[in-house]
């Protein structure tokens, strides 16, 4: 069930059957030559309506502020400040659960939210939520086995073989087989003076043209097929978090110890 596709009182009945909101992330950014903008945007969008479909939930609409502060440089990229962002979301999901939808899940689509998803997750102890919020972890390690199977290329990471692939099988008028690049896009190792370690222009001195894999091999069947492996997983996610009552009593265990400490 799309959010914005249902009326009020469709939405209402949807809350009372599901109780549970899928949010899924991506953002504006460049994905090598041949990947629209809103790739990650898209394909998580997609895999979330497809989940929702066999585990009913209420899918939030298409959502595309994120981190992406590394690709400042390309054209088309959408970033806001930080500050900004972690309040936007924060402000989204408070909205979500003022609709009476207390159980949220987010599916991220694009790797560079990362560190802010696990952030905010923390931050739902800093002070007590009317939602659970859940962040979908990756594929099983029999899903991880299977993906593995499906392709060919060694190395992924963005606008690669599986990405291309899963926008082949989500939005296929959107991709540019004729426009992948000829070589394949390996790291360039350019802070491996200072390793280990991570800075914030770590991604882009490996990857400046924003690829990283080789997207040659990419078709349209293999995505359906490591679609159908994410699905499967938030299939299954959707269902535990429904049936969960763990986390909401845990929270609220720890936030009664945290008020009891100011008594
Ligand atoms: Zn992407």
């Amino acid at each position: 069930m799309q959010w914005e596709q249902l009326t009020a009182d469709d939405f209402a009945r949807a809350v009372a059957e599901s109780g549970v909101c899928l949010l899924p992330m991506g953002v504006l950014e460049r994905h090598s030559t041949h990947l629209p903008l809103g790739t990650d945007m898209l394909n998580s969008h997609r895999i979330a309506c497809l989940a929702a479909e066999r585990e009913p939930a209420i899918v939030f609409p298409q959502w595309y502020f994120g981190q992406i502060y590394e690709a400042r440089c390309f054209p088309g990229t959408v970033t806001i400040a930080p500050t900004l962002l972690l309040s936007l979301v924060e402000a989204v999901l408070d909205e979500i659960a003022r609709n009476g939808l207390h159980k949220i899940i987010i599916v991220n689509g694009h790797g560079g939210n990362n560190n802010l998803l696990g952030f905010l997750a923390q931050c739902s102890l800093w002070q007590q939520k009317p939602y659970a919020l859940y962040l979908a972890g990756g594929l099983s390690p029999e899903r991880q086995a299977a993906w593995k199977a499906i392709t060919e290329s060694e190395f992924h990471g963005h606008a690669c073989e599986c990405e291309t692939s899963v926008t082949l099988a989500n939005v296929p008028e959107l991709v540019h087989m004729e426009r992948v690049p000829q070589e394949p896009a390996l790291p360039l190792g350019r802070m491996a003076h200072v390793q280990p370690s991570f800075a914030g222009i770590s991604w882009y001195a490996n990857h400046p043209e924003h690829y990283a894999g080789d997207a040659r091999t990419a078709s349209a069947e293999k995505g359906r097929r490591l679609v159908q492996l994410r699905v499967d997983q938030l299939v299954e996610l959707i269902a535990a978090v429904k049936a969960d009552q763990a986390t909401p009593a845990l929270e609220s265990e720890f936030f009664q110890r945290e008020a009891s400490l100011r008594q």
